[in-house]
Order: C-alpha cells, then sequence, then structure tokens
C-alpha cells in the first residue's frame, strides 16, 4: 500500500516497483492456499481477501518482464530494466558498456605510444573526458611531436590533463549512447508506473486484504500456540475473566526463562442479579506492595477487553465481557513541559477526563492516582476520584493505589471491592506471589523493594528507622512533624562513606571461586555448601 501511494504521488521508485511485484506474487500465492483451505463455506472475511488478492499475475508478469530482480532506489540512475526486454535499450547499453572498453584501450594505446607508463583517462563532470599524466611527465607531452595530437587542456598541482580529438570523438557518441539508454529506461519507468496506476483500485484491495488476513493469522497462531480462549460477549454489564494472563510479561518472564506467569480471575461484573452470587463489585480496589504485579493486573484486564471486542481470542481460561463502549486508562508518568504540563498536572488532566466522561459502560484503569503531589493532597484526590467513579461515572474500574487508607471505603461503598496482590515474608525478605485475593494489604514493602532495587544499606537502614517512628506516631496520633523532630536525626551514627558492600567479590563469592567441585567428596561438599551460607549471613549482617 505505501509502494503504491508513493508511485501515485510521483514519488516512487523501481523499488516500489518490485515491492508491489513480490508483494502481489505473495498474495497469489496466499490466495490458492486461502481458497484450498477454507473450501466453499469458510469466514466471509477470509473468503472475499482470497478473492480480492487474486487476478493479479498480469501485473506480477508485467513488472517481471520488465525490472531486474533487485532494482536500484531511483529510477533516475537506470539499471532496472532487464536485458531482452527493449531491443533498442539493449542496443544503446551495448554501445554504452563497449565505449568504455574502448577507453582502456585507448589508454592503454596512449601508454605506449608516448611511453608513460602511468598515464591514465580519466572523467569528470567539468572536463568530460581527459588524458591525465603526473607534472614530470608532462614536458615530453607538451613538446612536439606529442604536442600536435595531445591538446593542452589543464594544469593542476600534481597533474596535467591532455585531450585528444579521437578522445572527445569517442566520448560524444559513449555519452549519447548513455544518455539514450536513460532515457528509454524512463520511459519504460513512466509505462509501468501508468500499467500499475491503472490497476491501483484493485491493488489498494489486495494490500488491505493481505493486512486483514495478517491480524487473522496472527491472531489465530496466539491463540492456538498460547492457548487462549474464545470470550463470550454480553449485553449486560459483565466482567468476568478467570485466570487472566498478560500476554507480553508473560511471554518475556518465558524468554527470560525464570518465573511462570500466576493467572489471575477478575470480576467487574455490574449489574444484579449476578450469576456468580454475592452483590455485583464493579469497582475494585487494588492494593499491595511494589512490584506485586498490580499495574500487570489493570492492564492485563483491559487488553483481554480490547482483544475481545476486536473478535480475537483472549489470554484466559474464561471471559465474559459485557460490551465495553470507552475504555480509560491513566498509568505511567509523564510529563509535558513544553505546553506548560508537569507531571502531576498531566495526571490530573487525565483523571479530569476520565471522571468527566467515563459513562456507564466504560472500562477505566487508573494506577496509582495521586502520587505526585503531597501524602494527604494525593490520598484525598485519590479518596474523591473514587467515590465520583463509584457514585456518579458507575462503571466498571480497577484501582490500584499504595494509599491504604482508601481500603475502608469498601465498609460504605458497596460496589467497591478490596483486592489485593499477595506476598510472603520469608527471612526479612519478601516473596512475590502474584496472586490477586479478596482483602486488603496493609503495606506496601518500600523500603524491601528498595533494597532489592540495590539501595545503599545506610539507606535502608536509616529509612527503616523512619518508617517505624512514622508508623509509631500515626498510631499515638501525633503529628508527623513533630515525630520528625524527635527522629534522632543527629545522634543516628554518620552514614558510612564507603559503601557498604566492597567493590570486588564478597567472601562467599572468593571462597566459591576456590572450590574445585570435582576434587570433593559429596560430604565435603555439603560442608562446603553450609560455609559458604553461613559466609553469606555474615556479609548481610545476619547473626
Ligand atoms: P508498583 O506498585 O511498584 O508499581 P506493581 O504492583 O504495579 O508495582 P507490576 O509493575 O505490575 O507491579 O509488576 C512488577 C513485575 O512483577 C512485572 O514486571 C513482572 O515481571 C512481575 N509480575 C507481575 N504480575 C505477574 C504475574 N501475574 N505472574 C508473574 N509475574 C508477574
Amino acid at each position: 500500500e505505501r509502494a503504491l501511494t508513493r508511485l501515485s504521488l510521483d514519488r516512487g521508485g523501481p523499488r516500489d516497483l518490485s515491492a508491489l511485484r513480490e508483494g502481489l506474487r505473495q498474495a497469489g500465492a496466499l490466495s490458492e492456499t486461502l481458497r484450498s483451505t477454507l473450501g466453499v463455506d469458510g469466514p466471509a472475511e477470509l473468503t472475499e481477501a482470497a478473492a480480492a488478492l487474486s487476478g493479479h499475475c498480469e501485473t506480477v508478469g508485467l513488472l517481471d518482464a520488465a525490472l531486474v530482480e533487485e532494482p536500484p532506489l531511483l529510477s533516475r540512475d537506470g539499471g532496472f530494466v532487464g536485458k531482452g526486454h527493449d531491443a533498442e535499450l539493449d542496443e544503446a547499453r551495448a554501445l554504452r558498456d563497449e565505449g568504455r572498453g574502448v577507453i582502456a584501450s585507448l589508454q592503454a594505446r596512449y601508454a605506449e605510444e608516448t611511453g608513460v607508463a602511468s598515464l591514465k583517462v580519466k572523467h569528470n563532470n567539468v572536463l568530460g573526458y581527459f588524458i591525465e599524466t603526473t607534472a614530470k611527465h608532462a614536458e615530453r607531452m607538451l613538446a612536439s611531436p606529442l604536442s600536435e595530437a595531445f591538446i593542452h587542456r589543464q594544469t593542476t598541482a600534481s597533474a596535467v590533463r591532455f585531450t585528444t580529438v579521437e578522445l572527445s570523438e569517442l566520448e560524444t557518441k559513449i555519452l549519447n549512447a548513455g544518455g539514450r539508454a536513460l532515457g528509454i529506461e524512463q520511459r519504460i519507468f513512466g509505462e509501468l508506473c501508468a500499467a500499475v496506476l491503472d490497476r491501483a483500485p484493485a491493488i489498494g484491495e489486495a494490500a488491505r486484504a493481505l493486512a486483514r488476513v495478517d491480524v487473522a493469522a496472527a491472531m489465530a497462531r496466539l491463540a492456538t500456540e498460547e492457548n487462549w480462549t474464545r470470550p463470550e460477549i454480553a449485553f449486560e454489564r459483565d466482567f468476568i475473566v478467570r485466570s487472566g494472563r498478560h500476554p507480553v510479561v508473560e511471554r518475556a518472564l518465558r524468554r527470560e526463562g525464570g518465573e511462570p506467569f500466576i493467572a489471575n480471575d477478575c470480576d467487574l461484573t455490574a449489574d444484579a442479579p449476578h450469576e456468580e452470587g454475592g452483590d455485583p463489585k464493579p469497582i475494585w480496589l487494588l492494593t499491595g506492595p511494589n512490584m506485586a504485579g498490580k499495574s500487570t493486573f489493570l492492564r492485563q484486564n483491559a487488553l483481554i477487553a480490547i482483544l475481545a471486542q476486536m473478535g480475537a481470542y483472549v489470554p484466559a481460561a474464561f471471559a465474559r465481557i459485557g460490551v465495553v463502549d470507552q475504555l480509560f486508562s491513566r498509568v505511567g508518568a509523564a510529563d509535558d513541559l513544553a505546553r506548560g504540563r508537569s507531571t502531576f498536572m498531566v495526571e490530573m488532566v487525565e483523571t479530569a477526563a476520565i471522571l468527566n466522561q467515563a459513562g456507564p459502560r466504560a472500562l477505566v484503569i487508573l494506577d496509582e492516582i495521586g502520587r505526585g503531589t503531597a501524602t494527604y493532597d494525593g490520598l484525598s484526590i485519590a479518596w474523591a476520584t473514587l467515590e465520583h467513579l463509584h457514585d456518579v461515572n458507575d462503571c466498571r474500574a480497577l484501582f490500584a493505589t499504595h494509599y491504604h487508607e482508601l481500603t475502608a471505603l469498601a465498609g460504605r461503598l458497596e460496589g467497591l471491592k478490596n483486592a489485593t496482590v499477595a506476598v510472603r515474608e520469608w527471612e526479612g525478605e519478601i516473596v512475590f506471589l502474584h496472586e490477586v485475593r479478596d482483602g486488603a494489604a496493609d503495606r506496601s514493602y518500600g523500603v524491601q523493594v528498595a533494597k532489592l532495587a540495590g539501595l545503599p544499606a545506610p539507606v535502608i537502614a536509616r529509612a527503616r528507622d523512619v518508617l517505624e517512628a512514622l508508623e509509631s506516631g500515626d498510631r499515638e496520633g501525633g503529628r508527623a512533624e513533630a515525630l520528625i523532630d524527635d527522629l534522632p536525626l543527629f545522634s543516628a551514627p554518620p552514614p558510612q562513606k564507603a559503601p557498604p558492600t566492597p567493590a570486588g567479590p564478597s567472601a562467599a563469592e572468593a571462597r566459591l571461586a576456590e572450590l574445585d567441585p570435582d576434587a570433593m567428596t559429596p560430604r565435603e561438599a555439603l560442608d562446603a555448601l553450609y560455609e559458604l551460607r553461613a559466609l553469606n549471613r555474615k556479609a548481610a549482617g545476619g547473626d
């Protein structure tokens, strides 16, 4: 389609013609395959595509007969029409190419006649063809008898240039042949373009049919290879997904060969009576630690809704999606400084658009609203947004947040359900389970995640102290400002200047490098394992 557009705008080149040729050739082959596979009662869309893809043999034949296998980009340089297509062109080319051979033999002859072995016949755009010698040899050529035949044209710093009557005549002949060949090629290019543009509507149809088949084939392949399922589309405001997955994250995890993707259910069904039993809960408030998988869960459900409505299978074991007429997403942090919008401003503009527009059939995903401002401002905005979504927009929504205070709203808002992404704590570390369950998270484990990310140990230790003081202050109803005054900021040991972890290998790593597993008995290997664990614990500041 792109090649056709370029040609129709007079901006195309020989490569566009050859792209059309290849595309239409493949289209013909694909049409045959489709017809034989689909039989008579295949899906209408594919049968129509098969029809649009066929019938281009003549165009392919025309282009095939004229073009070389791999034509150059631009028509102005010529060289794209194959040999044997046009007798006049072949003749002009022979003369042009022969001319080059004649020049070479002329050079050899002149070298011999003048006794200047380094003499060259060259060409440039100013002089055309000329004979060049070094200044050293020029004297001989400037003197009689050679000067009678060799006419001086130019002296440069390092060379002297001549011409002869014979060379000028030959040049005219060669140039004419080259120019004529180019002219013929241009004419043929014009004819081919006109022929193709005559057939433009049919070629455009074929291009669109190829695109449709491409999408259908890709979706079918995903459906079978990735074990997707055929969704049900409902007219009620259902939204039931069982064992849903995020197709991209799942594939990335598989490529890394690590943990498998954990499938999760979602039920945002908005209208009673609810077949799953219980009250409909169209808004889920998702809390859970950093890195637990909240954003992934939000996006996978939005993707499933889009896939279902575009007619594709979906990455889930079961899905029933009540038609969604608007999909809103507010995720990630971005700014638009050039247009005078800070990160928080962008966030609020987008949230405003959602709250002002989302109707009862909308699906909304909101990821961490109110993060770009002061804690209490953010919390208040998130709170009011949630209430508005529930009471006014009355839509299906997934709302991820770290403001655990919001979970209390589930007691008051009928259609709000608390959900959390589970983690387990093990020996002071967190293990991400990536399972979405009923209930609310009590904390975000931000400090642990920061540690995993490699924040220096003194920063982590200090953050733990601050967190502890802030949390106990909260419990006791104290003001954060007062608490911060109380924190033993200056009595705390000054952070170590040197990084807590040595730059080189740790003791455990050094010991590990010394081990020679082939020379160890099983008993020695087990002892070494205990020793390594002890070294590791010591390094981590454990017992
Ligand atoms: P934060 O609050 O820090 O933004 P989050 O809870 O939104 O975190 P995600 O960004 O969704 O977390 O997920 C973090 C990582 O966890 C993903 O990049 C992915 O590798 C992994 N992950 C998320 N969901 C799953 C899942 N269901 N199964 C396996 N791995 C998952």
